[in-house]
Protein backbone atom coordinates (compact mmCIF):
# COMPACT_ATOMS: atom_id res chain seq x y z
CA UNK A 1 0.00 0.00 0.00
CA UNK A 2 1.38 3.63 -1.13
CA UNK A 3 1.63 6.63 1.57
CA UNK A 4 -1.03 8.04 -0.50
CA UNK A 5 -3.40 5.23 -0.08
CA UNK A 6 -3.00 5.36 3.33
CA UNK A 7 -4.42 8.91 3.15
CA UNK A 8 -7.56 7.51 1.35
CA UNK A 9 -11.14 6.74 3.45
CA UNK A 10 -11.92 3.45 3.89
CA UNK A 11 -15.02 3.29 1.84
CA UNK A 12 -13.26 5.15 -1.18
CA UNK A 13 -10.37 2.74 -0.94
CA UNK A 14 -12.87 -0.31 -1.97
CA UNK A 15 -15.01 1.67 -4.31
CA UNK A 16 -16.03 -0.33 -7.24
CA UNK A 17 -16.39 2.98 -9.51
CA UNK A 18 -19.55 3.27 -11.61
CA UNK A 19 -18.97 1.52 -15.26
CA UNK A 20 -21.16 3.29 -17.93
CA UNK A 21 -21.30 2.26 -21.41
CA UNK A 22 -19.07 5.07 -22.49
CA UNK A 23 -16.36 3.54 -20.39
CA UNK A 24 -16.65 -0.45 -21.96
CA UNK A 25 -16.35 1.13 -25.28
CA UNK A 26 -14.58 3.98 -26.22
CA UNK A 27 -14.44 4.08 -30.21
CA UNK A 28 -16.06 7.03 -31.57
CA UNK A 29 -17.56 5.43 -35.09
CA UNK A 30 -20.05 2.56 -34.93
CA UNK A 31 -23.75 1.72 -34.62
CA UNK A 32 -24.61 2.93 -31.01
CA UNK A 33 -26.99 1.12 -29.11
CA UNK A 34 -25.87 0.94 -25.51
CA UNK A 35 -26.12 3.83 -23.55
CA UNK A 36 -29.96 3.92 -24.01
CA UNK A 37 -29.81 7.27 -26.00
CA UNK A 38 -31.98 8.22 -28.79
CA UNK A 39 -30.98 7.79 -31.70
CA UNK A 40 -31.35 11.33 -32.46
CA UNK A 41 -29.23 14.42 -32.91
CA UNK A 42 -28.20 16.97 -31.81
CA UNK A 43 -26.60 16.49 -28.35
CA UNK A 44 -28.04 13.24 -28.28
CA UNK A 45 -24.80 11.41 -26.97
CA UNK A 46 -23.50 11.54 -23.54
CA UNK A 47 -20.16 13.60 -23.01
CA UNK A 48 -16.94 11.54 -23.24
CA UNK A 49 -16.28 10.05 -19.33
CA UNK A 50 -13.05 10.96 -19.42
CA UNK A 51 -12.90 14.18 -21.74
CA UNK A 52 -10.32 12.27 -23.51
CA UNK A 53 -9.63 15.49 -26.17
CA UNK A 54 -9.94 18.69 -23.59
CA UNK A 55 -7.31 16.67 -21.53
CA UNK A 56 -4.78 16.19 -24.45
CA UNK A 57 -5.22 19.86 -25.69
CA UNK A 58 -4.48 20.99 -22.15
CA UNK A 59 -1.44 18.33 -21.64
CA UNK A 60 -0.16 20.29 -24.67
CA UNK A 61 -1.00 23.72 -23.69
CA UNK A 62 -0.11 23.29 -19.92
CA UNK A 63 3.35 20.68 -20.80
CA UNK A 64 1.80 17.97 -18.02
CA UNK A 65 1.28 14.70 -19.21
CA UNK A 66 -2.72 13.94 -19.95
CA UNK A 67 -2.53 11.03 -17.16
CA UNK A 68 -1.71 14.05 -14.75
CA UNK A 69 -4.71 15.86 -15.28
CA UNK A 70 -8.45 15.51 -14.17
CA UNK A 71 -11.14 17.78 -14.63
CA UNK A 72 -14.01 19.12 -12.81
CA UNK A 73 -17.30 20.70 -12.90
CA UNK A 74 -15.60 23.61 -11.79
CA UNK A 75 -12.52 23.58 -9.00
CA UNK A 76 -15.77 23.87 -6.93
CA UNK A 77 -16.17 20.08 -7.61
CA UNK A 78 -12.52 19.27 -7.57
CA UNK A 79 -12.31 21.01 -3.75
CA UNK A 80 -15.64 19.00 -2.47
CA UNK A 81 -13.82 15.65 -4.26
CA UNK A 82 -11.05 16.23 -1.89
CA UNK A 83 -13.36 16.36 1.38
CA UNK A 84 -14.90 13.14 0.29
CA UNK A 85 -11.89 11.21 -0.87
CA UNK A 86 -9.44 12.30 2.17
CA UNK A 87 -11.43 13.16 4.84
CA UNK A 88 -13.51 11.29 7.18
CA UNK A 89 -16.72 13.08 8.37
CA UNK A 90 -16.68 14.22 11.82
CA UNK A 91 -13.57 13.23 12.67
CA UNK A 92 -10.65 14.65 10.35
CA UNK A 93 -9.91 18.53 9.89
CA UNK A 94 -8.17 20.31 7.20
CA UNK A 95 -6.40 23.63 7.07
CA UNK A 96 -6.93 27.17 5.57
CA UNK A 97 -5.07 29.97 5.59
CA UNK A 98 -7.48 33.31 5.98
CA UNK A 99 -8.77 35.43 4.72
CA UNK A 100 -9.23 33.23 1.80
CA UNK A 101 -11.33 31.67 -0.57
CA UNK A 102 -14.76 30.85 0.87
CA UNK A 103 -15.63 27.50 -0.85
CA UNK A 104 -12.95 25.77 1.32
CA UNK A 105 -14.48 26.30 4.38
CA UNK A 106 -18.60 25.61 2.92
CA UNK A 107 -16.85 21.90 1.56
CA UNK A 108 -15.62 21.42 4.70
CA UNK A 109 -18.96 21.75 6.80
CA UNK A 110 -21.00 20.23 3.95
CA UNK A 111 -19.00 16.88 4.52
CA UNK A 112 -18.88 17.58 8.26
CA UNK A 113 -15.08 18.39 8.50
CA UNK A 114 -13.36 21.06 11.24
CA UNK A 115 -11.42 23.34 9.72
CA UNK A 116 -8.05 24.91 11.45
CA UNK A 117 -7.75 28.62 10.28
CA UNK A 118 -4.09 30.48 10.25
CA UNK A 119 -4.59 33.80 9.53
CA UNK A 120 -1.77 35.16 7.54
CA UNK A 121 0.44 37.10 8.50
CA UNK A 122 0.87 41.20 8.80
CA UNK A 123 2.12 40.27 4.92
CA UNK A 124 -0.58 38.46 3.78
CA UNK A 125 1.80 35.68 3.56
CA UNK A 126 1.56 32.02 5.27
CA UNK A 127 2.29 32.47 8.97
CA UNK A 128 4.37 29.07 9.00
CA UNK A 129 5.21 28.79 12.85
CA UNK A 130 1.36 28.95 13.75
CA UNK A 131 1.17 26.69 11.14
CA UNK A 132 4.09 23.93 12.40
CA UNK A 133 2.37 22.48 15.24
CA UNK A 134 -0.71 20.90 13.55
CA UNK A 135 1.79 19.56 10.53
CA UNK A 136 1.82 16.10 12.45
CA UNK A 137 -1.43 16.10 13.89
CA UNK A 138 -2.72 12.64 12.69
CA UNK A 139 -6.68 14.09 12.10
CA UNK A 140 -5.77 16.99 9.53
CA UNK A 141 -5.54 15.65 6.22
CA UNK A 142 -5.81 18.27 3.96
CA UNK A 143 -3.96 21.80 3.88
CA UNK A 144 -5.67 24.41 0.88
CA UNK A 145 -3.08 26.99 0.16
CA UNK A 146 -4.71 29.75 -2.22
CA UNK A 147 -1.87 31.18 -4.42
CA UNK A 148 -2.27 33.94 -5.67
CA UNK A 149 -4.53 34.43 -2.59
CA UNK A 150 -7.98 35.35 -3.02
CA UNK A 151 -9.14 38.04 -1.32
CA UNK A 152 -5.59 39.55 -1.10
CA UNK A 153 -4.28 38.76 -4.46
CA UNK A 154 -0.80 38.03 -3.28
CA UNK A 155 1.15 34.97 -4.07
CA UNK A 156 2.40 32.79 -1.12
CA UNK A 157 5.88 32.42 -0.70
CA UNK A 158 7.42 29.56 -3.02
CA UNK A 159 9.76 28.25 -0.03
CA UNK A 160 7.27 28.52 2.71
CA UNK A 161 4.84 25.97 0.57
CA UNK A 162 7.62 23.73 -0.18
CA UNK A 163 8.06 23.01 3.42
CA UNK A 164 4.63 22.73 4.03
CA UNK A 165 4.53 20.07 1.49
CA UNK A 166 7.43 18.34 2.45
CA UNK A 167 6.47 18.46 6.08
CA UNK A 168 2.92 17.27 5.55
CA UNK A 169 1.85 14.25 5.74
CA UNK A 170 -1.77 14.52 4.25
CA UNK A 171 -2.73 16.08 1.38
CA UNK A 172 -1.68 19.48 0.03
CA UNK A 173 -4.38 21.43 -2.64
CA UNK A 174 -2.73 24.73 -3.94
CA UNK A 175 -5.47 26.62 -5.58
CA UNK A 176 -3.77 28.56 -8.69
CA UNK A 177 -6.86 29.69 -9.82
CA UNK A 178 -5.34 33.08 -10.79
CA UNK A 179 -1.97 31.85 -11.50
CA UNK A 180 -1.96 32.94 -15.27
CA UNK A 181 -2.27 36.45 -14.24
CA UNK A 182 1.03 36.02 -11.78
CA UNK A 183 3.73 35.72 -13.81
CA UNK A 184 5.06 33.47 -11.24
CA UNK A 185 6.54 29.82 -11.74
CA UNK A 186 3.27 27.09 -10.84
CA UNK A 187 3.24 24.15 -9.21
CA UNK A 188 1.28 22.29 -11.80
CA UNK A 189 4.75 20.79 -13.15
CA UNK A 190 5.98 19.38 -9.55
CA UNK A 191 3.51 16.77 -8.64
CA UNK A 192 6.01 14.37 -9.60
CA UNK A 193 8.33 15.43 -6.85
CA UNK A 194 5.99 15.65 -4.32
CA UNK A 195 3.28 12.53 -4.16
CA UNK A 196 1.21 14.17 -1.66
CA UNK A 197 0.20 17.41 -4.09
CA UNK A 198 -2.70 18.61 -6.23
CA UNK A 199 -2.62 21.67 -7.66
CA UNK A 200 -5.64 23.07 -9.34
CA UNK A 201 -6.25 25.34 -11.94
CA UNK A 202 -9.51 26.80 -13.88
CA UNK A 203 -11.23 27.85 -17.23
CA UNK A 204 -13.27 30.70 -14.95
CA UNK A 205 -10.73 33.34 -14.50
CA UNK A 206 -7.72 34.22 -17.15
CA UNK A 207 -9.36 31.71 -19.71
CA UNK A 208 -12.54 33.68 -19.57
CA UNK A 209 -15.13 30.51 -19.61
CA UNK A 210 -16.54 30.61 -15.81
CA UNK A 211 -20.24 29.71 -17.21
CA UNK A 212 -19.06 26.76 -19.07
CA UNK A 213 -17.77 25.50 -15.40
CA UNK A 214 -14.21 23.48 -16.15
CA UNK A 215 -11.91 23.18 -13.25
CA UNK A 216 -8.42 21.02 -13.79
CA UNK A 217 -6.82 19.15 -10.88
CA UNK A 218 -2.96 18.15 -11.55
CA UNK A 219 -1.96 15.22 -9.25
CA UNK A 220 0.08 11.96 -9.95
CA UNK A 221 -1.54 9.50 -10.75
CA UNK A 222 -1.77 7.35 -7.27
CA UNK A 223 -4.16 10.50 -6.52
CA UNK A 224 -6.11 11.17 -9.67
CA UNK A 225 -7.25 7.45 -9.69
CA UNK A 226 -9.48 8.01 -6.88
CA UNK A 227 -11.21 11.43 -8.34
CA UNK A 228 -12.11 9.47 -11.37
CA UNK A 229 -13.38 6.57 -9.36
CA UNK A 230 -15.43 9.45 -7.25
CA UNK A 231 -16.29 11.72 -9.63
CA UNK A 232 -20.10 11.26 -11.65
CA UNK A 233 -19.22 9.59 -14.93
CA UNK A 234 -20.13 12.87 -16.79
CA UNK A 235 -19.20 15.60 -14.86
CA UNK A 236 -18.27 17.51 -17.77
CA UNK A 237 -21.12 18.23 -20.64
CA UNK A 238 -20.22 17.78 -24.02
CA UNK A 239 -20.90 21.60 -24.72
CA UNK A 240 -18.77 22.92 -21.71
CA UNK A 241 -15.79 20.56 -23.04
CA UNK A 242 -16.18 21.88 -26.81
CA UNK A 243 -16.50 25.30 -25.21
CA UNK A 244 -12.99 24.93 -23.54
CA UNK A 245 -11.43 22.93 -26.56
CA UNK A 246 -12.11 26.03 -28.86
CA UNK A 247 -10.98 28.51 -25.86
CA UNK A 248 -7.95 26.32 -26.11
CA UNK A 249 -6.89 27.10 -29.69
CA UNK A 250 -7.10 30.63 -29.50
CA UNK A 251 -4.19 30.91 -27.24
CA UNK A 252 -2.88 34.34 -29.04
CA UNK A 253 -5.83 35.80 -28.62
CA UNK A 254 -5.84 34.03 -24.82
CA UNK A 255 -2.17 35.63 -23.89
CA UNK A 256 -3.15 39.29 -25.36
CA UNK A 257 -6.09 39.37 -22.95
CA UNK A 258 -4.37 38.21 -20.32
CA UNK A 259 -1.73 41.30 -20.74
CA UNK A 260 -4.35 43.94 -21.38
CA UNK A 261 -5.89 42.94 -18.17
CA UNK A 262 -2.53 42.67 -16.39
CA UNK A 263 -2.06 46.74 -18.15
CA UNK A 264 -5.65 47.67 -16.60
CA UNK A 265 -5.13 46.10 -13.32
CA UNK A 266 -1.76 47.70 -12.92
CA UNK A 267 -3.27 51.41 -13.92
CA UNK A 268 -6.31 50.92 -11.94
CA UNK A 269 -4.13 50.42 -9.17
CA UNK A 270 -2.09 53.58 -9.26
CA UNK A 271 -5.39 55.59 -10.32
CA UNK A 272 -6.97 54.16 -7.23
CA UNK A 273 -3.98 54.79 -5.15
CA UNK A 274 -4.52 58.42 -5.97
CA UNK A 275 -8.27 59.32 -4.91
CA UNK A 276 -8.93 60.91 -1.56
CA UNK A 277 -11.07 57.48 -0.42
CA UNK A 278 -8.89 55.65 -0.88
CA UNK A 279 -6.64 54.94 2.06
CA UNK A 280 -4.53 51.45 0.87
CA UNK A 281 -4.01 49.74 -2.46
CA UNK A 282 -2.30 46.30 -1.84
CA UNK A 283 -0.09 44.64 -4.84
CA UNK A 284 -1.92 42.31 -6.98
CA UNK A 285 -0.85 38.69 -8.55
CA UNK A 286 -4.36 38.09 -9.66
CA UNK A 287 -6.97 40.25 -12.04
CA UNK A 288 -8.50 41.95 -8.79
CA UNK A 289 -7.19 44.13 -6.27
CA UNK A 290 -7.80 44.45 -2.39
CA UNK A 291 -8.31 47.80 -1.82
CA UNK A 292 -8.56 49.57 1.78
CA UNK A 293 -11.10 52.60 1.65
CA UNK A 294 -12.32 55.63 4.05
CA UNK A 295 -15.36 53.70 4.52
CA UNK A 296 -16.27 50.09 2.58
CA UNK A 297 -19.45 50.04 3.55
CA UNK A 298 -20.36 53.36 2.50
CA UNK A 299 -18.55 53.09 -0.79
CA UNK A 300 -20.08 49.34 -1.74
CA UNK A 301 -23.44 50.76 -1.19
CA UNK A 302 -22.97 54.24 -3.34
CA UNK A 303 -21.08 52.49 -6.20
CA UNK A 304 -23.98 49.78 -5.99
CA UNK A 305 -26.82 52.57 -6.42
CA UNK A 306 -24.80 53.34 -9.73
CA UNK A 307 -24.67 49.72 -10.90
CA UNK A 308 -21.02 49.36 -10.01
CA UNK A 309 -20.40 46.10 -8.23
CA UNK A 310 -17.29 44.95 -6.19
CA UNK A 311 -17.02 42.66 -3.12
CA UNK A 312 -17.64 44.32 0.25
CA UNK A 313 -14.27 42.12 2.18
CA UNK A 314 -14.41 44.33 5.29
CA UNK A 315 -16.32 41.78 7.48
CA UNK A 316 -12.85 39.78 6.52
CA UNK A 317 -10.29 42.54 6.21
CA UNK A 318 -11.02 45.76 7.52
CA UNK A 319 -12.22 48.42 5.66
CA UNK A 320 -11.60 46.58 2.85
CA UNK A 321 -13.23 46.27 -1.09
CA UNK A 322 -12.20 43.51 -3.97
CA UNK A 323 -12.67 45.23 -7.25
CA UNK A 324 -12.10 42.84 -10.31
CA UNK A 325 -10.34 44.53 -12.99
CA UNK A 326 -12.92 45.06 -15.59
CA UNK A 327 -12.72 46.60 -19.34
CA UNK A 328 -10.73 50.09 -20.03
CA UNK A 329 -14.06 51.88 -19.86
CA UNK A 330 -15.68 50.10 -17.06
CA UNK A 331 -12.38 51.07 -15.19
CA UNK A 332 -12.59 54.23 -15.78
CA UNK A 333 -16.83 54.49 -15.13
CA UNK A 334 -15.35 52.90 -11.95
CA UNK A 335 -13.09 55.56 -10.95
CA UNK A 336 -15.17 58.27 -12.06
CA UNK A 337 -17.88 57.23 -9.04
CA UNK A 338 -15.57 57.29 -7.00
CA UNK A 339 -14.22 60.24 -8.06
CA UNK A 340 -17.30 62.16 -6.91
CA UNK A 341 -17.43 60.47 -3.17
CA UNK A 342 -16.53 62.20 -0.36
CA UNK A 343 -15.79 61.45 2.66
C1 LIG B 1 -12.72 31.92 -8.82
C2 LIG B 1 -11.94 30.94 -8.03
C3 LIG B 1 -11.92 29.58 -8.37
C4 LIG B 1 -12.67 29.08 -9.57
O1 LIG B 1 -13.66 28.19 -9.25
P1 LIG B 1 -14.42 27.46 -10.45
O2 LIG B 1 -15.34 26.53 -9.73
O3 LIG B 1 -13.38 26.75 -11.26
O4 LIG B 1 -15.13 28.52 -11.24
C5 LIG B 1 -11.16 28.71 -7.64
N1 LIG B 1 -10.43 29.15 -6.60
C6 LIG B 1 -10.42 30.45 -6.25
C7 LIG B 1 -9.57 30.89 -5.12
C8 LIG B 1 -11.19 31.37 -6.94
O5 LIG B 1 -11.19 32.66 -6.55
Amino acid sequence: MKRTDKLVRPNVLKLVPYSCARDEYEGSDGIFLDANESPYGPLNRYPDPRQHLLREAISRHRGIPVRNIFLGNGSDEIIDLCFRIFCNPGKERAMVFTPTYGMYGVAASVNDIEVIRIPLDETFNIDLQAARPWLQDETLKLIFICSPNNPTGNCMDQETIETIIREFNGIVVIDEAYGDFSGKPSFAGRTGEFDNLIVMQTFSKAMGLAAARVGMAFGGTDLLKYFFAMKPPYNISTINQEAALRRLKETGELTRRVQTIITERNRLASRLAALPVVEKVWPSDSNFLLVRVKDADYIYNTLAERKIIVRNRSREIPGCIRITTGTPEENEKLLSELEKIEL
